[in-house]
């Protein structure tokens, strides 16, 4: 099992009360969804808590699992994919489950994600709407990456956490350059609130996953890397060390590269959206 964020229940105990979900209803703004037209299942479980009905309604409504889907549908699964909306006993997080093929995603964690955000925006200028959205897309690409590696057998040199981080920020990058940004800006706040709280211990350097500023500095090199004019802004404000981000087109382009070869030919052939992509990695410069 993959399990994916550092848990953030430490983070946010407490009775907090949840925000109205408005921020919620931005998640719809990627592609329509045509998940279910061929290998993935997707579940709303109906939540026993009441403050997580909200979170069932609007994450129904507004279709995020769906949209989720749809992305990763664009390449042949040899096995059903399940995504699952569910109650997880107090904990928050989400995991890939490799045996029964599940991404799951804990009410939970969208709670805490509801709780982390800010009531209006943050002092950096980041909106509630891309507090929530940034990282509940994350998250579910993340764990979509993980499902990706075990359904295609792809290898993995390094942590698979890092590659799951990789392959997840990838394809943020290449919703529309508007989301993308709303997306990278919200996913670097939740990141950057979490290790704000983070222990600094051997329990953190221990885990398979990198501390919350890591992954921070990952993902602000991955989008500054794959468009230094759009994304100058990353550096200009300093939220990435100048010493990083040198190096961060080749950072990227190390992954486009290794996307390419490992992911794309498992694209569907007969997919406008899939030649798309195809085309934009295609044409991407690599590194050796
Ligand atoms: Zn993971």
């Amino acid at each position: 099992m993959r399990r994916s964020a550092r848990s953030p229940a430490r983070l946010t105990a407490g009775s907090a009360c949840l925000f109205a979900l408005t921020a919620l209803c931005s998640l719809a703004a990627t592609e329509p969804a045509h998940a279910g037209r061929h290998s993935i299942t997707i579940v709303y479980d109906r939540p026993k808590e009441p403050d997580h009905r909200e979170i069932y309604d609007a994450m129904r409504r507004r279709r995020v699992l769906e949209r989720v889907a749809a992305a990763f549908d664009l390449v042949r699964l040899p096995k059903r994919l399940t995504y699952r909306l569910k109650e997880c006993s107090g904990e928050p997080n989400a995991w890939y489950d490799p045996r029964t093929h599940a991404v799951t995603i804990c009410y939970e964690l969208v709670g805490s994600i509801l709780r982390l955000a800010p009531a209006t925006a943050s002092p950096a200028g980041v909106s509630r709407d891309d507090a929530v959205r940034g990282p509940v897309l994350q998250v579910l690409f993340h764990e979509s990456s993980h499902a990706l590696f075990d359904l295609l057998r792809i290898p993995v040199l390094g942590r698979e956490e890092d590659a799951a981080d990789q392959v997840a920020s990838l394809v943020l990058l290449h919703l529309t350059p508007a989301d993308a940004r709303s997306v990278v800006n919200g996913s670097g706040y939740f990141f950057a609130t979490l290790g704000r709280h983070e222990p600094i211990d051997r329990g953190s350097f221990a885990d398979a996953h990198g501390l919350s500023w890591q992954r921070f500095y990952n993902l602000a090199c991955m989008a500054y890397g794959s468009d230094r004019r759009r994304f100058g802004y990353i550096v200009e404000k300093k939220y990435l060390p100048i010493e990083r981000a040198k190096a961060c087109e080749e950072e990227y382009s190390r992954i486009v590269l290794a996307f390419r070869m490992l992911i794309v030919p498992h694209l569907r052939v007969a997919s406008r959206r899939s030649e798309r992509l195809r085309r934009t990695f295609g044409n991407m410069p690599a590194s050796h």
